[in-house]
């Protein structure tokens, strides 16, 4: 195919009406039907990148296998497409103004006074490109954060206006996705929020050319013509999206309401091609269809806003179809558990996962967590602080080391089992400075990792300052924690594992961020396992 095609996804009457799903779900579609689709996330703040800002303010920080700390929609995007992203994927108002001001010291615009339109729009036209001129792409979906009439996301939606105009017609299209509130008081869906937020788009410049309503009932045929004459879209490009029980049911939905094929019509695609979507809907029935349940403890600090711990909840979505078992997720939240709280807690789960996270707060409830597991035998799995914690966990109840800690949590701990990386200690600038994103790391033969993983080096995300301390390892393996995974340049500890115990793991590194619906990670699939296993175990002990 000669040029790339671009859809720019808009956003109108409010925020959260899943976009990113959207876009993932129409993405999908295109890929099945054999169009190579990646889609980009257009982010209207002023961080640079979101790796500086709080889950609490804005979910999980998805990392990519190039090292860029991103939107959690982008997690979505590798989850439907089992297509990797990287830097280039997403985009902030930080990153753009940061750009044009170098560009600015550079000397580059000399003369010129440098302004929003045409510097800042000419950056974001750019950074759209990106992705189309890299040649890899027949489809480019960028998702433009944010709601149409917001100051902040202007810039974005006058250089989507100019881009349409300079792409040319069937080049570059807008989807614009809006809601269809029922209000119940008058038993009756209203129109008049989706008319204005058009309306909003159109004083922008913009048209729009597929309406993608969000609904929590049906539309009839009434309201989809009111929609089409008002808005001014055709009525086959008025699309439904009504609640889904679950986001993987969105591209089926997606193409009953025929997004893909107007999609393929508006940019003179040949559509005559149908989607397959044979393995996704066999993930889907497993996932419907299971044969038993586990109940997963997730023990963090963040537990009041689930996007926190997205990538992880999907993960277990995925290993939970793969081993056919729904996984019920238990939020606990590490700040509960004490000595008196820990049994209650814990005692009934089948297994228990400590989450990732930063700085002092709730570790104590997860040292106690692991001690609990470690000693039942439950399944465990630490990511990245929860490794961490269990290798002080390790140290202080196995090794007697009594004040054993991380220099993160104490600097002045008479035993730093989890210390500051050496290339750590010179850092000021918090933004972007972790170890990031892809690492090697080799397994050790007859480990537990080894049979999960079946390979001798693997590749895995990585998001953290502080490491294993290796003056400790020998005396830690002696104990019995074996150091299972090692980065194959500097020897740092990528895996622990107990041989003695059933099932437990801790790894510095996120497995949460590979994994996707075609490719469940190994390490949430074992888990699970072991989690099944141990659940049966307890109840054939029970009967017995
Ligand atoms: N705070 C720890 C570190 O920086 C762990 C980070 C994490 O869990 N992502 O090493």
């Amino acid at each position: 195919m000669a040029d790339t095609k671009y859809i720019f996804v808009t956003g109108g009457v409010t925020s959260s009406l899943g976009k990113g799903i959207i876009a993932a779900s129409l993405a999908k579609l295109l890929q099945a039907r054999g169009y190579k689709t990646t889609i980009q996330k257009l982010d209207p703040y002023i961080n640079v990148d979101p790796g500086t800002l709080n889950p609490y303010e804005h979910g999980e920080c998805f990392v990519t296998d190039d090292g860029a700390e991103t939107d959690l929609d982008l997690g979505h995007y590798e989850r439907f497409l089992n297509v990797n992203t990287s830097q280039a994927n997403n985009v902030t108002t930080g990153r753009i103004y940061q750009s044009v001001i170098e560009k600015e010291r550079r000397g580059e615009f000399l003369g010129k006074t440098v302004q929003v339109v045409p510097h800042i729009t000419n950056e974001i036209k750019e950074r759209i490109q990106i992705l189309g001129k890299s040649g890899e792409y027949d489809i480019v979906i960028t998702e433009i954060g944010g709601t149409v009439g917001d100051i902040e996301s202007l810039p974005y939606i006058e250089a989507v206006r100019q881009l349409v105009w300079e792409l040319g017609e069937n080049n570059g299209i807008v989807i614009h996705l809006t809601l269809v509130p029922f209000l119940s008081a008058a038993g009756e869906l209203k129109t008049k929020p989706t008319q204005h937020s058009v309306k909003t788009l159109m004083e922008s410049g913009i048209k729009a050319d597929i309406l993608v309503c969000r609904t929590e009932h049906e539309l009839s045929e009434d309201l989809r013509d009111k929609l089409a004459l008002f808005c001014n879209v055709k009525r086959e490009a008025v699309i439904q999206s009504i609640d889904a029980s679950t986001i993987y049911d969105v591209p089926n939905m997606m193409y009953d309401e025929g997004l893909d094929t107007v999609t393929l019509k508006k940019l003179a695609l040949p559509d005559d091609t149908q989607p397959d979507l044979t393995q996704w809907n066999a993930f889907l029935s497993r996932h419907k269809n299971p044969k038993n349940e586990v109940r997963i403890g997730l023990v963090g600090k963040y537990v009041e806003l689930q996007d926190s711990y997205k990538s992880i909840l999907e993960s277990f979505i995925h290993a939970g179809a793969e081993n056919e078992v729904k996984v019920h997720v238990e939020f606990i939240h590490s700040e509960h558990i004490d000595e008196k709280t820990v049994t209650e807690n814990i005692a009934g789960l089948d297994g228990i996962l400590v989450a990732p996270g930063f700085g002092e707060r709730g570790v104590e409830g997860k040292i106690k967590a692991i001690q609990y597991v470690r000693e039942h035998n439950i399944p465990f799995l630490g990511i990245c602080l929860g490794m961490q914690m269990a290798v002080i966990e390790f140290a202080r109840n196995v090794l007697g080391l009594e004040h054993a800690n991380s220099t993160e949590m104490n600097s002045q701990t008479p035993h730093p089992v989890i210390d500051l990386m050496e290339e750590q200690k010179n850092i000021t600038h918090m933004g972007g400075t972790m170890r990031l994103g892809a690492w090697k790391c080799n397994l050790k033969e007859d480990s537990q990792v080894r049979k999960v993983y079946d390979s001798e080096q693997i590749s895995e995300r990585h998001r953290h300052r502080y490491e294993f301390n290796n003056q400790y390892k020998t005396q830690v393996e002696e104990a019995g924690m074996i150091c299972t995974g090692l980065n194959p340049d500097t020897g740092l500890v990528e895996i622990v594992e107990i041989p003695e115990h059933p099932w437990f793991v801790g790894v510095q590194y996120h497995p949460e961020y590979k994994s996707t619906v075609a490719s469940p990670h190994p390490l949430f699939v074992a888990f699970v396992k072991a989690s099944l296993q141990y659940k049966t175990n307890k109840t054939n002990a029970t009967l017995a």
